[in-house]
């Protein structure tokens, strides 16, 4: 048992707000426990609902063409959302059910620890880059406290807007090299701080 699974139990149980009630199944999230790159969506829609599983609709199936096109799978990355219950009609999250459901998230990244974290669409982007606009900074990354954050399109967008398909295609292909970035800042970040064996050697 690890301790997103036991984590997982507690979600389960969160009561804390009215869509609680008319969900199905929670979602927590799931994907590889350790993954460098974690992405955040939006809420749980019709089939997250059915299954327990964060984006197997029509828009996880472009997600995985996506992380298809640079050669990644689901299994080895982790996909979360902002909010774990679905909302009713899939009408948008209420700004008490994403504070309400803000401390889960923030455990989950804490225990998975990505080097990325991508949000998608302008509920995840709004945690991570505040007052900005998707369609400025799309595609882009920052890097704070170690982590770097890169905002990408939802996927359902491109679904009802064909034209953001490419956006996000385009998008995506940048992440292999920010992930190639990341590990090496971190790398250098390793040699830099004295390992405790150093520290001691260096008394004498
Ligand atoms: N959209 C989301 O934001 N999350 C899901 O899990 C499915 C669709």
């Amino acid at each position: 048992m690890s301790a997103l699974t036991d984590l997982y139990k507690e979600i389960a149980l969160c009561r804390k707000c009215e869509i609680a009630r008319s969900r199905n199944t929670v979602v927590p999230g799931e994907g590889a426990e350790n993954a460098d790159i974690l992405f955040i969506g939006e809420a749980p829609g019709f089939h997250e609902d059915q299954q327990g599983r964060p984006f197997v609709g029509p828009a996880g199936q472009f997600l995985e063409e996506l992380l298809a096109s640079i050669k990644l799978t689901r299994q080895q990355v982790y996909i979360a959302n902002v909010i774990k219950c679905r909302p009713p009609n899939n009408r948008d999250p209420l700004p008490i059910e994403i504070s309400n459901c803000r401390p889960w998230l923030e455990r989950q990244v804490q225990l998975i620890s990505p080097r990325i974290i991508v949000t998608l669409g302008r509920y995840s982007m709004a945690m991570y880059f505040p007052g900005k606009s998707i369609s400025k900074i799309h595609g882009t990354a920052h890097v704070e406290n170690g982590v770097t954050y890169f905002a990408m399109y939802h996927p359902a967008a491109a679904l009802h807007q064909g034209n953001l398909r490419q956006d996000l295609l385009k998008d995506i292909q940048k992440l292999p090299g920010i992930l190639e970035q990341a590990r090496q800042r971190q790398d250098a970040k390793k040699e830099t701080v004295p390992q405790p064996e150093t520290r001691q050697l260096s008394m004498f």
